[in-house]
């Protein structure tokens, strides 16, 4: 019954970064953000962009920093 799932996607604005919150069949789409009226993209996969490659290092990779 979770139909209207939420993508949460950060602003690429360096000035901005809001974390916006978008429905789930926005994906594919453009939306604007509110604070600084930035496009965005909204990916299409749900989680956007993590190579088969790297698929060692996630987190492990964010603890050593
Ligand atoms: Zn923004």
């Amino acid at each position: 019954m979770s139909e209207a799932r939420v993508i949460r996607i950060m602003c690429p604005n360096l000035g901005c970064q809001r974390i916006l919150a978008v429905p789930s069949h926005a994906r594919g789409k453009l939306v604007r953000c509110r604070s600084c009226t930035t496009n965005i993209r909204i990916p299409v996969m749900r989680d956007p962009a993590i190579p088969r490659n790297l698929g060692l290092k996630d987190e492990s990779a964010i603890d050593a920093a």
